[in-house]
């Protein structure tokens, strides 16, 4: 249960920004990455993972990057949106104003009905050839067989994930809708959930926004970097608070 007093604070809000992890898709049964039994967290095959989806091994051996990146795409398109992603999708058409910045590549926003997203690390279904630069999906078909780099069907090079790997720049598009989105103007509200914040620029705009006299609510089952930062830190998962903070905002 949401304490009264965040209750009757949610009721003012008109505008909110929300920043999610891989905290929010574990609960649709995708691994996490950096926390506990997450895919890097692995003893036996962690580094080798962080190694086959870095850049440099992109380019040196794309079919490496592929093999990992296309269990990840199997998984998400296997995956279904869980009520903390149904939640957001409810917030973004009750608001005048919502925008969702995500670090997880699996989609599952937008298939719960999501769509200002922001995801920052892109998508793990798309692609782009390393050639031409012609961008495309992963049909399923495709990806049912897919074990090795795929072929562009413009000019036969080879295909890239369209997603942010380790060592690679945040593409400069995304950054700049980042920065419009949760610094020009921060919304009434940012909610943070299920990440651990790791990154700077993920930790950034809601440490921003409460500095700003903005509401900050954090949902996550353990502290994290910004709990001391947010005006309230909540404890629990995404899926089971996200639907509460919906509730008020919508009623
Ligand atoms: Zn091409």
């Amino acid at each position: 249960m949401l304490p009264d007093d965040l209750r009757e604070a949610l009721r003012g809000v008109r505008t909110m920004g929300a920043i999610t992890g891989a905290g929010v898709s574990a609960e649709s049964g995708i691994q996490t990455y950096r926390g506990k039994g997450g895919l890097y967290d692995d003893p036996a095959e962690g580094d080798r993972t962080v190694d086959a989806l870095s850049g440099p091994t992109l380019r040196r051996d794309p079919d490496r990057t592929w093999h990992v990146v296309a269990e990840l795409a199997r998984r998400s398109v296997a995956a279904r949106p869980n009520p903390g992603h149904e939640a957001l999708a409810r917030i973004e058409d009750a608001l005048p104003r919502f925008v969702l910045l995500t670090q997880n590549v699996d989609g599952l926003h937008r298939a719960a009905g999501s769509r200002n997203v922001i995801d920052i690390h892109g998508d793990v279904l798309d692609t782009r050839c390393m050639t031409c630069d012609a961008t495309g999906r992963l049909t399923p078909a495709a990806l049912r067989e897919l074990d090795a780099a795929p072929a562009c069907e413009s000019c036969g090079g080879t295909l890239r994930p369209d997603a942010v790997l380790f060592g690679e720049m945040l593409p400069p598009a995304k950054v700049a809708r980042m920065q419009a989105a949760f610094y020009d103007d921060p919304p009434d509200l940012v909610v943070i959930a299920g990440t651990t914040a790791v990154f700077p620029y993920i930790a950034e705009p809601v440490v921003w926004a409460a500095q700003n006299g903005r509401l900050t609510i954090e949902v996550n089952p353990e502290p994290t970097f910004v709990s001391e930062a947010v005006g309230w830190s909540l404890r629990g998962t995404a899926g089971g608070l996200l639907p509460e903070i919906a509730d008020v905002l919508t009623s």
